[in-house]
């Protein structure tokens, strides 16, 4: 267990971080659907900043290319495990919402 947490160290660093994430991304990157931004901290679907490569494996929690917006729920279900089918999502842009045009 690592005791020094480095997304404590510079907390300022951080929140700016996180609010350019916030800005920037609409969907999450584990399970490609929207996040509700709206939400308060702490709910399942509460946006929160995921780090590509996680800090204990050696990510920069400061480095915009490697945090990418998550739910809460899909962050804690992946724990520090490699994203898996997520790495898909995370080399693309998210998808425009499909329009049903009929003609
Ligand atoms: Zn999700």
């Amino acid at each position: 267990m690592a005791s020094h947490n480095p997304r404590r160290a510079n907390s300022a660093m951080r929140n700016k971080l996180r609010a350019r994430v916030l800005r920037e991304e609409t969907h999450c990157w584990l399970c490609g659907l929207l996040v509700d931004k709206t939400l308060p901290h702490g709910l399942p679907g509460s946006p929160e900043i995921d780090e590509i490569i996680p800090v204990s494996k050696g990510g920069s929690p400061f480095e915009r290319s490697n945090c990418r917006l998550a739910h809460r729920l899909c962050n804690a279900k992946r724990g520090n495990k490699p994203p898996g089918h997520a790495k898909v999502l995370a080399l693309q842009p998210p998808k425009p919402l499909k329009t049903s045009r009929r003609w």
